[in-house]
């Protein structure tokens, strides 16, 4: 009997249709006209050519099936090696490791401190932006490395050996005394079992060895990149406590006593380890001064904090891309949906949304690079915490809504949005929860009244030519003087300047179509609780258009 013909593999039942094609990797640079605008205008147009190459690999195939391999093969603890020795290592992927390359090697984490010109933080923020549309697991640890540098110059000799190493723009995962690596990265362990918001609830114990040198004896509960080269951390010198720097290596090359008593199962940021760690005599270096070890190391975290603000508004570009893409070429009941009024509406609120995050985000990287004038510093001072406040929690409903706009699609792993989807709460959660950030920017009023005069006067332009903002400021005005239940309405207070500021920022640099939405929604309350719930009357046509606009 003679074989059936032999027919192509593949379908043969039906026809696949109607199926967006691969998202074609748009250069996350060059194909996004308000990041470009934005960073030039905030002072680092310079950044073009480090951004174009980083936007391109973000962009690309490569990057994705890495990002993918990184996320779904996790990394696992070795405790052991094979003859019952302590190793205390964690395994990753080799895409996770190559993930790194591109990070460090990019110098995402260390532009802002090498560039030594005008617009440094703004152009390594244009760096974070574009990593964030890539990967978020290795995001972390950039993250960490990048605000350390700042905290180890608390102590000149470490930081003169420490600090070349960790700005080298590459990325060397051996397991060697800092002196004898090309590159180092830097994690940080504050939070316990039984306090990490509270940080003065910290027990771990440190004992001095001479020469600014301890032992430590505790735990920390969560500890992230757990294989980097050294941990700043805090123990208790007799009643108070301090700020160290724990090396994984020792100078005679034998590891450091790091024991990692288990890795997390996290909801996401699956490539990134987080760990459970003890110090059982392990040895530590004090970075400042004795019994100063939260105002230390605090310094750290302002700077972690403004890096999820950027962060969060690079992962709001990534879902509404994957969003606009998907809509752009699947089609129902008859037309795209991206014709389609009311997924219009969805996508144009998003926009807004994004748009607004990413004014935030670059005006206050400016606020960094001008430290120097003291305006500049205390608006950075209260907007960090402010806009980390609530980009946080903008980001989730961002990316839910922009997973069901690819429908199904949206929901399975194959998809990215399942991935950011993942991602979105742990910025609320790490380096300062919630009710612990409104806290904070009320701590900074109390602490440096001046914070709320530049908070002010940064809006005053925009409000003197818009009686919706103006009306805006003079309730919060009055809601910040009035000092009785402050803090039971610290979110409200700090949600309603969080969108004086970018009501603001939409009005100096957006289309005024744009403006008026954001106002009209975010300020009159001419919406309703969830996304794609602009008044008929927004032109969304436009708002789409702004966020598809190619530099
Ligand atoms: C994936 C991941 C990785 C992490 N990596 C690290 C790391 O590398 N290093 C590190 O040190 N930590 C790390 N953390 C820990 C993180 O910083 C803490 O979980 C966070 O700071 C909150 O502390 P907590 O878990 O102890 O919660 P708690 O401090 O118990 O807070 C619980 C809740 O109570 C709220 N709350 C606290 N105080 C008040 C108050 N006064 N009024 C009202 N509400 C309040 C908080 O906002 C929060 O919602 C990581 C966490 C996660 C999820």
């Amino acid at each position: 009997m003679d074989a059936p013909a032999a027919r192509p593999l593949g379908h043969d039942t039906h026809e696949v249709t109607n199926q967006p094609p691969p998202y074609g990797g748009e250069n996350a640079w060059t194909g996004d006209a308000l990041l470009r605008s934005a960073v030039a205008r905030e002072g680092a147009a310079w950044v073009e050519a480090r951004a174009h190459a980083l936007g391109a690999l973000v962009a690309g195939e490569h990057l994705q099936t890495l990002a993918e391999q990184a996320n779904r093969h996790t990394p696992e603890l070795r405790t052991h090696d094979r003859y019952g020795h302590r190793v205390d290592a964690v395994e990753y992927h080799p895409a996770y490791h190559e993930l790194m390359s591109a990070a460090f090697g990019a110098g995402v984490h260390s532009l802002a401190w090498t560039a030594e010109r005008e617009g440094a933080f703004v152009a390594r923020a244009a760096l974070n932006y574009l990593w964030n549309q890539g990967e978020n697991g290795v995001a972390c640890p950039v993250t960490m490395s990048f605000a350390a540098v700042h905290v180890l110059r608390n102590e000149p000799a470490l930081a003169l050996e420490w600090e070349p190493k960790i700005l080298a723009e590459t990325y060397d995962p051996r397991p060697l005394p800092i002196m004898e690596k090309r590159a180092a990265t830097v994690g940080m362990a504050m939070t316990e079992k039984q306090g990490g918001s509270d940080l003065r609830a910290n027990a771990t114990r440190a004992e001095p060895a001479g020469g600014g040198d301890y032992v430590l004896t505790g735990h920390k509960w969560f500890c992230s990149a757990p294989m980097s080269d050294g941990f700043l951390t805090l123990a208790r010198t007799g009643k108070d406590l301090s700020c160290f720097l724990v090396p994984r290596s020792l100078p005679d090359g034998t590891r450091n006593r790091f024991l990692i008593q288990r890795l997390k199962d996290k909801v996401g940021n699956r490539s990134n380890a987080s760990a459970e760690i003890e110090y059982d005599g392990t040895w530590a270096h004090r970075v400042g001064e004795e019994g100063r070890g939260i105002p230390t190391i605090i310094e750290m975290t302002h700077l972690t904090r403004f890096d999820i603000v950027v962060a969060n508004a690079g992962m709001m570009r990534a879902a509404l891309v994957q969003a606009l893409h998907h809509c752009e070429h699947r089609s129902a009941f008859g037309r795209r949906l991206v014709e389609q009024p009311l997924m219009r509406n969805v996508l144009a609120d998003l926009a807004l949304e994004w748009e607004a995050a990413t004014l935030l985000a670059f005006r206050l990287a400016r606020a960094f690079d001008r430290h120097a004038d003291s305006r500049e510093r205390l608006l950075g001072r209260i907007v960090t915490p402010v806009a980390k406040y609530w980009v946080c929690k903008r980001i989730n409903a961002f990316a839910v809504e922009a997973m069901e706009c690819l429908g199904g699609s949206g929901y399975v792993e194959e998809s990215p949005l399942a991935r950011l989807y993942r991602e979105a709460p742990v910025n609320g959660i790490w380096e300062g929860s919630g009710n612990v950030i409104a806290l904070d920017v009320l701590r900074s009023i109390a602490k440096e009244p001046a914070c709320v005069e530049a908070f002010f006067a940064e809006i005053a332009e925009a409000a003197a030519g818009e009686p919706r903002l103006a009306h805006l400021v003079d309730a919060l005005k009055a809601d910040l003087a009035d000092a009785g239940a402050l803090e039971v309405r610290a979110r409200r207070v700090v949600e309603e300047m969080a969108v004086a500021l970018q009501a603001a920022l939409m009005t100096r640099h957006a289309a005024p179509a744009a403006a008026d939405a954001f106002i009209a929604t975010r300020l009159e309350g001419d919406w309703g609780a969830c996304f794609g719930t602009l008044p008929a009357r927004v032109d969304c046509g436009q708002l789409i258009d702004r966020a598809r606009a190619r530099a």
